[in-house]
């Protein structure tokens, strides 16, 4: 979310310092989709064509049960310019965001360097930077907050924090895509639990599958096995490049603004990954930040613009932890009993064109 908010305010001339204590980037490829409002924000630095030049356009998602389609979804309409979601890995995304802010400004991305300590006295905020050479005091008008779910700076701030805590955990891993299911998202509404595949770039496909708990020791073969169980499927563990298990909790801060500091992305929400939306709610929120950090550096008042900042965001982000709790909900396993009068529910509203339009609507976060 840095980078991106870093790229908004550079392009506009403002003076930016990025503190990064990672390095380099991380390899784990954790998000994958882009939706619509965020590719178009993500035009304003210039990378949206990169983006989707690197990526795969999902334009269509279904849902399975049973062996047979339940319901279907068309991404086609909901955005005149970006009709889909993009799926690519979140790494490659970032690489694609540093390049565009090191092309803006080569210095505004400071790596290797760890907030350690923050003042604010009212007219500025100085951070406490450490790099493995040297300790400094950065002094700013105004810092943000993009350090991730276990943000220092919130911590350093005092901001308290909700926090919510779910039952579902998973077991998601990227495989060669042997599917003939090419650019579709495709949901299996299993009795024992959902098992989610998306396509990735580079004929890989994603498998994401609830479990009953974290296992001790995952394994390729694992995924490749339970795959099978509720879809049918075979995958080639051998063919495994990304393993990972998760569980699932929500947290959002009480506040966003204090003092000279805004928060934005996963250290303001943490959203669930099954709802598909962290990402793109923290570029979203660096969108609607940035103009007001452009208006308050030009010495314009900024305060209504700060407060409508604050409530629409966490609005924003109230809206899609319901949609994650909503997809975890759908995804836990059903009694046998249930299982029919559930499949012929979600059959049947899916029929019903507005409820459908509605519901890619919510999905890709129009
Ligand atoms: C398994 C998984 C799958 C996901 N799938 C999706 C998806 O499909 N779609 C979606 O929209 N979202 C998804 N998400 C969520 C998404 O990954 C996050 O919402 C997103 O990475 C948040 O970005 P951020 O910049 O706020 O935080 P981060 O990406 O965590 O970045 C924060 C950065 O701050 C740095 N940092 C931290 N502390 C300091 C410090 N003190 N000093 C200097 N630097 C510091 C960290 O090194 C890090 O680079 C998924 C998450 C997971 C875990």
């Amino acid at each position: 979310m840095g980078l991106y908010l870093a790229s908004l305010l550079v392009s506009q001339g403002l003076a930016v310092r990025v503190f990064e204590q990672r390095p380099s980037r991380s390899p784990f490829s954790r998000a994958i989709g882009i939706h619509p409002p965020a590719l178009e924000a993500l035009d304003r630095i210039g990378v949206a064509s990169r983006l989707v030049a690197s990526g795969v356009q999902i334009r269509h998602g279904v849902a399975i049960g049973n062996g047979k389609p339940l319901a279907g979804m068309s991404f086609d309409g909901l955005s005149g310019r970006f009709p889909f979601v993009l799926s690519l890995p979140q790494e490659q995304t970032e690489e694609i965001l540093e390049r565009r802010l090191r092309e803006l400004d080569p210095d505004a991305l400071q790596r290797g360097s760890t907030v350690t300590g923050m003042h604010d006295d009212g007219r500025t905020v100085t951070l406490d930077v450490a790099s493995a050479s040297a300790s400094s005091a950065q002094t700013s008008v105004l810092a943000v907050a993009a350090d991730g779910v276990r943000s220092s700076m919130r911590d350093f701030l005092g901001v308290p924090s909700r926090l919510k805590t779910y039952p579902d955990t998973y077991l998601m891993g990227d495989f060669k895509d042997s599917t003939e299911f090419g650019s579709d998202a495709v949901l299996f509404l299993a009795p024992k639990g959902i098992v989610e595949s998306f396509p990735l770039p580079g004929s890989l496909r994603r498998w994401v599958a609830r479990m009953p708990g974290l296992p001790p020791q995952a394994g390729a073969l694992m995924l490749a096995d339970l795959v099978c169980e509720r879809t049918g499927i075979r995958i080639d563990p051998e063919t495994n490049s990304m393993l990972s298990t998760f569980g699932v909790r929500s947290r959002r801060a009480v506040r966003l603004i204090h003092g000279r500091t805004a928060l934005i992305g996963d250290a303001a929400h943490e959203v669930s990954p099954i709802g598909g939306q962290g990402m793109n709610l923290g570029w979203l929120d660096a969108a609607a930040l940035a103009p007001i950090i452009v208006a308050a550096i030009r010495g314009q008042p900024v305060a209504t613009e700060l407060r409508a900042y604050e409530s629409s965001r966490l609005r924003a982000s109230a809206k899609a932890m319901r949609q994650a709790e909503i997809n975890m909900a759908l995804g836990r396993p059903v009694p046998p009993l249930l299982l029919a009068a559930r499949n012929r529910m979600l059959s049947s509203l899916a029929g019903i064109p507005t409820v459908n339009a509605w519901v890619a609507r919510r999905f890709t976060m129009h």
